[in-house]
């Protein structure tokens, strides 16, 4: 296994873009956690993308992508292998086809930007995403939305960069979206770019509905440090009521608290790890789990960590937090 100084210099001799070794991922998350990156790197080219890819195949190496971190817990200590952001790939190009308009856009563009930028054209489909920070990648990976609205619904092709390095373009009916999930959502892609269907619509119903969407946000806490929902609405029933019924709001693991005006969003009140976000996720899971019978699946996405999630036996949840002792290890 090649040390991290090994890699880092083989990489810098194939890049155009520089590469950074134990690059602090705190400041690149919204919700400010996380150790750092041992290899990281932010191209602005797509050959450098495919370098990393193909290489961190080759080699055997854990590889990472960042967009926004508007999403994501950081792991602490650091991070093996290699963490890619997408923020400096972020061109969009507008396509003019017939009554619309297509928005072929990189990765790292901001969606906040393409809202923007898409009502002043008098496009209409993203007014649903105001307010919804992070990246065009993030958002299709994990089919942002609102208000029963998704990036997806618009999503017409997605270049990906596939494990192995190839390049891959998805066409519609290749791939599906549904609430918080796209299946091109898989551990080693990275995706690209997309292309995403506007319509022309007057400028005042495109305001119109973005009040409607602006007010809803409204319910959401403002300022501080959060990663948005933690966990995903359960069939019919909103993980935030759930939470807050089962008396979560206040609740606190070192400084990672549970809002106290949104039980669903877990705040960083100063010096939280990800160790702290993790432990305090898993009491509120397990508590709404013994009370309710719900078993909540996080919406935040762990990048670092050595288990998922997911398989996890509801049972052992939090069996570490009990002492207090979150000692979550690492790939
Ligand atoms: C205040 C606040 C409000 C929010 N409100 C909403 C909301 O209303 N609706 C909603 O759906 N979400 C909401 N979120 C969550 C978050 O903004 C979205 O999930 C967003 O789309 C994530 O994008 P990102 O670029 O920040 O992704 P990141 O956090 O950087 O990454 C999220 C996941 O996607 C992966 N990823 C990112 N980019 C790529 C790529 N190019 N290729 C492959 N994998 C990639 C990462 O590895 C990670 O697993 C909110 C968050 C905050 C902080």
């Amino acid at each position: 296994m090649m040390s991290r100084g090994e890699i880092a210099d083989a990489l810098q001799g194939l890049l155009r873009c520089s590469v950074e070794r134990d690059r602090p991922l705190s400041g690149l998350s919204t919700l400010g956690v996380g150790g750092w990156a041992e290899c990281y790197a932010e191209p602005t080219e797509l050959e450098d993308f495919l370098v990393l890819r193909r290489f961190s195949h080759r080699e055997g190496l854990p590889f990472h992508v960042v967009g926004g971190g508007s999403n994501v817990v950081f792991a602490d200590g650091p991070i093996p292998g290699i963490v890619v952001s997408t923020r400096r790939w972020n061109a969009v190009r507008w396509l003019p086809r017939e009554d619309r308009v297509v928005a072929d856009v990189q990765a790292g563009h901001a969606l906040a930007s393409l809202v923007a930028a898409s009502a002043k054209r008098g496009l209409t489909g993203l007014e649903f995403a105001l307010g919804i920070p992070g990246t065009v990648g993030g958002a299709v990976v994990g089919n942002a939305g609102a208000g029963g609205r998704g990036v997806g619904d618009s999503l017409e092709e997605v270049l990906s960069a596939e494990p192995d390095g190839t390049l891959r373009r998805w066409r519609t009916g290749e791939f599906s979206c549904s609430y918080r999930r796209c299946s091109l959502s898989e551990p080693g892609r990275l995706l690209l770019s997309c292309k995403i269907v506007l319509g022309l619509a007057p400028r005042g119903e495109i305001e119109e509905n973005m009040e409607r969407f602006r007010s809803a946000r409204r319910i959401q806490p403002h300022g501080g440090r959060s990663a948005g929902c933690s966990f995903k609405n359960p069939d019919g029933e909103s993980a935030g009521r759930l939470l807050d019924r089962c008396g979560c709001k206040g609740m606190a693991v070192g400084d990672a608290v549970v809002s106290d005006s949104h039980a669903n969003f877990i705040l960083n009140r100063g010096r939280a790890t990800g160790g702290d976000v993790l432990s305090l996720l898993r009491a509120c899971r397990r508590r709404v789990f013994e009370r309710t019978g719900v078993l909540l699946e996080p919406e935040v996405r762990f990048l670092g960590w050595l288990y998922a999630w997911d398989g996890e036996p509801a049972a052992n949840m939090g069996n570490e937090m009990d002492e207090g002792n979150e000692t979550a290890r690492r790939v």
